[in-house]
């Protein structure tokens, strides 16, 4: 099926719906955050005798500015509801355990599709975030959906932290155009950026530390390694060491970065990125996945981070050995 009569499928789901509810990932990022919130004040301002919820059972704060979730409800209203899951690969990030409850289930997300898991599925690889992908389905409904400024900051925030600010090769000039657009509706977008990507101090004192005490293997992929003990020593938490994942993007000749960072309960969790090269494979094997280029993935002690490096290392080696030209 083509994507416009996917989208025209789940247009007609929604139309059909008087109860909606909308879920996310665990985790929440910008993307899936601003997805959802953009999804629900877009369905909202367009329908409004709808009930439309977005129910989730973790939260982000530096992304309170998007709004809030709403509360649960009784499994009586899952049974008759739509649920849409955005941005989500795999049913057991989902963050919330009642989906299952719904009446009828439709998969919206951008990663790889390892797991087709609703009774509508509208996968696009191709599309740089979710909330692209939402655009996108307003832009095909134009003349029936309502823009508002509530969603134009949830989209436009969405598109800018999953394409690091328009910056990765799956930004095509659709993107722009229709994230553009949302600044009609007034937002602020140097109110946005202030948001997303101011740090504390601490945070810039542990980004001069990884920038004096990463490490390289041998054929090129940068590394570093949060432990609990630097975490401490910075006063930043694991979710603060984690987000400092792009310090390393822009090495000359460093084609793979992967920050390990050690969790409260001592697993690991890796953040794994690239230039040209595909990481989502080596993620896949150790209990993770996601987009070809940003993959996530965990792993339990010492001995598996150093399998996953060696992983890592070969993996870069033989890219290396193929494509001379890019270097
Ligand atoms: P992260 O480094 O955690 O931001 O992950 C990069 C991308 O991979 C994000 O889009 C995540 O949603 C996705 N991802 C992270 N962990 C997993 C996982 N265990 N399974 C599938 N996708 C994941």
């Amino acid at each position: 099926m083509n994507s416009i009569d996917i989208k025209t499928q789940i247009f007609n789901k929604i139309k059909e719906y008087e109860h909606i509810i909308i879920l996310r990932h665990q985790r929440p990022d910008g993307d899936c955050i601003g997805s959802a919130l953009g999804l629900k004040a877009l369905l909202r301002e367009s329908f409004p005798k709808k009930k439309i919820y977005s129910i989730a059972d973790d939260w982000s704060e530096y992304l309170s500015f998007l709004g809030n979730d709403d509360a649960e409800v009784s499994i009586e209203i899952y049974k008759k509801s739509l649920i849409i899951v955005l941005d989500t690969a795999t049913k057991n990030r989902i963050s919330n355990n009642n989906y299952s409850f719904g009446k009828e289930l439709i998969k919206i997300d951008h990663h790889i599709n390892v797991e087709p898991y609703g009774d509508i599925n509208y996968v696009r690889e191709d599309m740089p975030a979710t909330a692209a992908m939402i655009l996108d389905f307003y832009d095909s409904f134009r003349d029936e959906l309502k823009m508002n400024y509530t969603a134009a900051v949830c989209l436009f925030t969405g598109v800018v932290t999953d394409t690091g600010r328009f910056k990765y090769s799956s930004v095509n000039s659709n993107t722009m155009k229709l994230a553009g657009e949302m600044l009609d509706y007034g937002i602020d977008i140097e109110k946005i950026y202030a948001r997303l990507y101011l740090r504390d101090e601490s945070s810039f004192k542990l980004k001069g530390y990884i920038y004096n005490k990463f490490k390289s293997t041998e054929n090129g992929v940068a590394y570093m390694f949060f432990s609990r003990r630097i975490q401490k020593r910075f006063g930043v938490s694991a979710s603060e060491a984690s987000a400092l994942v792009n310090s390393l993007d822009s090495i000359k000749n460093k084609l793979m970065w992967i920050i390990f960072v050690e969790q409260e309960d001592k697993t690991i969790r890796v953040r794994l990125r690239s230039r040209f090269v595909r990481v989502v494979e080596i993620a896949q094997k150790y209990n993770g996945g996601g987009h070809a280029q940003a993959s996530g993935a965990t792993v339990n002690n010492k001995k598996e981070l150093k399998a996953l490096l060696k992983e890592a290392d070969q993996t870069l080696k033989a890219f290396k050995k193929e494509h001379q030209d890019l270097f």
